[in-house]
Formats: C-alpha cells, sequence, structure tokens
C-alpha cells in the first residue's frame, strides 16, 4: 500500500486549472523530486493542509508554475500521505508532469484506485465510495442530494442498524440453543418476529426507493405529443429554457424527433419533441407522425399538449384514447387566449392535467408538481437512506429473501436453529452490501467503473 500513486485527476481538455493527485508514503519525496518551491521550503518538511507555490520541472527544464497542496496521514482523502499540483490546465503541462512524477518514482494509477485506498484504509465503506461515483455524475438536484447522503454514511448506517438489530436476535438464539442448561432468556417467538419484520420493512423501503433513485439517475424517457400547433416546440422550449426546435405558426413544421435532457423539480427528463399527430398526405411528415406513434408506445412518460383556445377534435380524441392507463401528463396549453376546450374529456383519461400558456409562462410552476407525482417522486426524501447501484440492490434483494424464508419458518412453527441460519445469510448479504464481508473480486468490479484519478 506505500507504493506511490499518480494520476491526472481532472479532464483531458484544456481548462484554467489541472490538478495532478499523488498518494502514498513517500508522496511528498517524490513531489518534492519535480517541485522546487519559491522560498526554498520542501513538501517533506510542511505540515498538512499546507500548501507551496513554486515550480514542477524535468530533464528538460520549467514545465509550469504551480501550487502544490500537502496533506498528512491520516488527514486526506485516501488516508495516505499525499500531494495534490495545481497547476495551468494544459494536457501537454499535465501530461508532462506526470511523467515526470512516474520517473520520479511514483506508479501510474489505477482506475479508482485513489477511492479503493479510501476504502481500504477505512476512510470510507463501499457503499459510500460508489456513492463517490455517483456524485461526479449526479445531473440533477435530487441525484446530488442522493449521492451526497450516501458519501456521508447514511446508507452504510442505516444497513448497520438493520445489521445490528438482525445480530442481536442472532445472538440470543444461539445462546439459547446452543446451552439449553445455562440461564439464557427463552427468546420469545413475538420478538423474534418483530425484529424480523422490522427489519423485512426497512429493506423493503430501501429497495422500493432504489427503484424511485433509478428513475432519477437514469432519467425518465420522456416524449412529448399532440397534434400540429397547439404548442408542442413552444411547451419544449419553456422547459429547456431555451430554443431548441422550431417555433412556427405554419402546421407541421417539426418533422424530426428533437431531443433535450431537463431537470424539472429535480427529476431529469429525458425530453423528446415529436412531429404533430394528425392525418396526412406528405410523405415524409407521414413519416414523422409514424415515429410520433411509435414513441408513444415506448416512451416511459407522454406529455400530450392540447390546444385549450380550441374545442377537441378527432386527432385529440385519438391521442387521448391511445392515453388510457399509461403514465401521462395532459397540458392544456395557450390558456391566455380564453379556453373553449372540454377540460373533462381530456382529465377523466388523464389524471395529471395542467392549464397552462407556454408562450406566457402562466402556471409554467404548476408542471412541476404534475412531474413529481406521475412519476412517483413526490416525498421522495433523497437525504435519507438510498442504494445507489446494482450490486447494492442485489445484497438488499438477497438479505430480504432470507428474512422473509426466516419468517415462514417461524410461521411453520419450524426450530429455532433453522431460523439462525437463516439471520445469518441475512447478516452476511448485509456485510456485503457495506462492504465489510466482501471478496476482492467484488471490490476490483466497484472500482473498475471508476475513471482513473478518482
Ligand atoms: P407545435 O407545432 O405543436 O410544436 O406548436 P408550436 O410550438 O410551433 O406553436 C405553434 C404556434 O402557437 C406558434 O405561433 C406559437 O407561438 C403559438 N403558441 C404556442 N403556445 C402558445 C400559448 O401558450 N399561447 C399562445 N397565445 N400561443 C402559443
Amino acid at each position: 500500500m506505500s507504493e506511490v500513486i499518480a494520476a491526472i485527476s481532472t479532464p483531458l481538455m484544456s481548462a484554467g486549472l489541472g490538478v495532478i493527485r499523488i498518494s502514498g508514503k513517500n508522496a511528498a519525496e517524490i513531489a518534492d523530486r519535480v517541485f522546487r518551491s519559491v522560498s526554498g521550503k520542501k513538501l517533506t518538511e510542511i505540515s498538512g493542509y499546507s500548501a507551496l507555490y513554486g515550480h514542477v520541472f524535468d530533464k528538460k527544464g520549467d514545465i509550469d508554475e504551480v501550487v502544490a497542496l500537502n496533506f498528512r496521514a491520516p488527514h486526506s482523502f485516501t488516508g495516505e500521505n499525499a500531494v495534490e499540483i495545481s497547476c495551468h490546465g494544459s494536457v501537454y503541462i499535465l501530461k508532462r508532469t506526470l511523467a515526470a512524477l512516474i520517473s520520479a518514482g511514483a506508479r501510474l494509477a489505477r482506475a479508482g484506485e485513489f477511492t479503493r485506498r479510501s476504502f481500504e484504509n477505512g476512510k470510507m465503506d463501499l457503499s459510500a465510495a460508489e456513492s463517490v461515483m455517483s456524485l461526479i455524475g449526479a445531473q440533477s438536484e435530487l441525484e446530488h442530494s442522493a449521492a451526497l447522503s450516501g458519501r456521508e454514511g447514511v446508507l452504510f448506517r442505516q444497513i448497520d442498524e438493520i445489521k445490528g438489530e438482525l445480530m442481536s436476535l442472532s445472538a440470543h438464539l444461539s445462546a439459547w440453543v446452543d446451552f439449553p442448561d445455562e440461564d439464557v432468556p427463552e427468546v420469545s417467538h413475538d420478538e423474534l418476529y418483530s425484529g424480523l419484520n422490522w427489519a423485512q420493512k426497512q429493506l423493503n423501503r430501501l429497495i422500493c426507493d432504489f427503484d424511485r433513485g433509478k428513475i432519477m439517475r437514469e432519467g425518465i424517457d420522456t416524449v412529448i405529443v399532440g397534434r400540429p400547433n397547439v404548442g408542442k416546440s413552444t411547451f419544449m422550449n419553456l422547459l429547456c429554457g431555451v430554443d431548441r426546435s422550431i417555433v412556427t405558426d405554419v402546421a407541421g413544421t417539426t418533422r424530426d424527433i428533437v431531443e433535450e435532457s431537463v431537470s424539472v423539480g429535480g427529476v431529469k427528463l429525458r425530453l423528446q419533441d415529436t412531429a404533430g399527430l394528425h392525418e396526412t398526405n406528405d410523405r415524409v411528415e407521414k413519416i414523422g407522425v409514424e415515429m410520433a406513434k411509435h414513441r408513444i408506445e415506448t416512451a416511459a412518460l407522454v406529455i400530450a399538449v392540447f390546444d385549450g383556445s380550441e374545442p377537441v377534435n378527432m386527432d385529440d380524441l385519438s391521442l387521448i384514447k391511445k392515453l388510457k392507463g399509461r403514465r401521462a401528463i395532459a397540458v392544456i396549453n395557450k390558456c391566455d387566449l380564453g379556453l373553449k376546450i372540454d377540460a373533462e374529456v381530456i382529465s377523466s383519461v388523464i389524471k395529471d392535467t395542467v392549464v397552462l400558456s407556454a408562450k406566457s409562462g402562466e402556471n409554467a410552476d404548476k408542471i412541476e408538481q404534475a412531474i413529481l407525482s406521475v412519476s412517483g417522486m413526490d416525498g421522495l426524501d433523497p437525504t435519507c437512506a438510498m442504494m445507489t447501484t446494482e450490486r447494492q440492490r442485489d445484497c438488499a434483494e438477497r438479505a430480504k429473501s432470507a428474512l422473509n424464508e426466516a419468517i415462514s419458518t417461524l410461521e411453520f412453527g419450524l426450530t429455532f436453529d433453522a431460523v439462525g441460519v437463516m439471520l445469518d445469510d441475512a447478516i452476511a448479504a448485509l456485510c456485503e452490501l457495506s462492504g465489510e464481508r466482501v471478496s476482492d473480486s467484488i471490490v476490483d468490479e466497484v472500482f473498475s467503473t471508476f475513471c482513473v484519478g478518482k
């Protein structure tokens, strides 16, 4: 573990600043071989959390003026001695400085190796390490809050609490089963039952929130449909806050599908605007209409736009019919022109109906609540413990099914030692979730998804 590793931690592109991270017992010694401070001080001589200004150089000469920040174990991200060199964000400078560090004795870090060292040095559990990845990739407010609380160990503590309850039940059971002659108080059926039920409920919530969190991370595949000229493009632009698709008052101009990813009320929507749904003889337009119809079938959420200033027509009715039983929102647009539409016809089929003006922005805030409600995200508290990877979900599922078996065993009136075996299976799955008892191959797999420099 004392081997010194180094990597470029910022993206390989021109930027204001670039950072190279170095970690390992002799990180400061190695950094001192390529860094000369203006004050003459060495990184090995200064304390943690302090910095020196100077230059990095190699055999050919000076590379750049930099700031080198010193960390002393265990007070660093990895828990080891570490140095971070901030230089100008030029790919050439970054690569040349890294090469100088490698020549000076550091080894190129593997993907996720800094975070892996942090995990192996007990700075964070495996689920928190996984949250680091989610944090880097966060694209919406909900996703960011969930990743942040994961990083702070909220999930770990919740798993620990469930595990603690199961361990105390298991310990009591084995003491009672293994030492029948001792004075161990009898295990009550009710106590065991309520403990198992409580743990099962907690796991159920975690699994259910994972599925909701998946929507949060991956976004909802959403399509905007409606007949030509009802204001689909204007509505999409309202959501995106930019003029992304062409808005005109000649019917049928949006022939292709326009895509955009937006965050509404913290929920990520992968949005698609489509050609207007109507009967047409234009060959090119027909293709667009067919594509839009196909998208209605495949999208996870359909936002159907209607022109509120006109009565419902046949095209509208056929769209409403298609959306029966689907996850959908109806937008009754152009409310600024006065409503002539029979909103009942729509809202009797599509529960989440919003009356607004995409052009003036009137009632635009109502769409947020509709999206939260239809996506099942309202009431989701991202600061609560939340699992973020399929690996975690798989462990929780295994723990839950072991608990289910334990409960059925109790109900069938089988022996307590059979219950004990299942309890231990559940505990093992939870230890795997937090990374306390996990094979090297699983740890390898977790960190293989990381980027180099993280
Ligand atoms: P699409 O064919 O469904 O994409 O419709 P567009 O977004 O291109 O809009 C068609 C016309 O309706 C344009 O002239 C828009 O300016 C107008 N429009 C869209 N939304 C509103 C609205 O809320 N109020 C009013 N008054 N006009 C709107």
